[in-house]
């Protein structure tokens, strides 16, 4: 169903402008945004993208949704710059998730170190 993005009413498929807003309708409800949850918090920093990966499917797994931030890694000249610090990203998490999270990924890391 084609929707309003500005007052959010709800339009049969052959309508394509809304009557009360005169905006261009959207063909469907558009993905709910990161936002849903309020306030994000980084959980860990990860030095590369496989490492973010792997720490988001943790996370999915036990129910918590995972966004990964790379960092703005500065280019000189077509060459990576040096950072001293080697972080590529965060792996953020909605703040209301945020202890659960911790525990999660102590469990992993703990798993880790048994073997
Ligand atoms: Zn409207």
């Amino acid at each position: 169903m084609p929707f309003c993005p500005q007052c959010n009413a709800e339009y049969k498929p052959e309508v394509s402008m809304c009557a009360d807003c005169q905006v261009q309708l959207v063909p469907e409800r558009m993905q709910t945004e990161v936002t849903e949850y309020g306030d994000w918090y980084a959980v860990e920093s990860v030095p590369n993208e496989m490492a973010g990966n792997i720490l988001q499917s943790v996370l999915e797994e036990d129910g918590i949704p995972v966004y990964l931030r790379c960092h703005e890694v500065p280019y000189y000249g077509g060459v990576k710059g040096n950072l001293t610090e080697s972080e590529w990203g965060d792996v953020l998490v909605p703040s209301n998730l945020l202890s659960q999270a911790r525990k999660s990924l102590k469990a992993y890391f703990d798993s880790l170190q048994d073997v």
